[in-house]
């Protein structure tokens, strides 16, 4: 099995890695615009707390 060395996203929710092909949405932050917020299938269903690394602003 061949396994590339990309570093997967991690969810800015719950600290999980996005696997590639997860219906997970990703946008930069809407207060600094610096960051890109990451968010897994799951923590976009159940509409979880984000929170960016770079200003600490805090959305759903
Ligand atoms: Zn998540
Ligand atoms: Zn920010």
């Amino acid at each position: 099995m061949e396994q590339t060395t990309v570093s997967l996203p991690l969810c800015n929710s719950c600290g999980r890695p996005v696997k590639p092909g997860e219906r997970a949405a990703k946008f930069s932050c809407p207060n600094c615009h610096e960051t890109l917020i990451w968010r897994c299938e799951k923590c976009r269903k159940f509409s979880r707390h984000y929170k960016c690394t770079n200003c600490g602003f805090e959305g759903p």
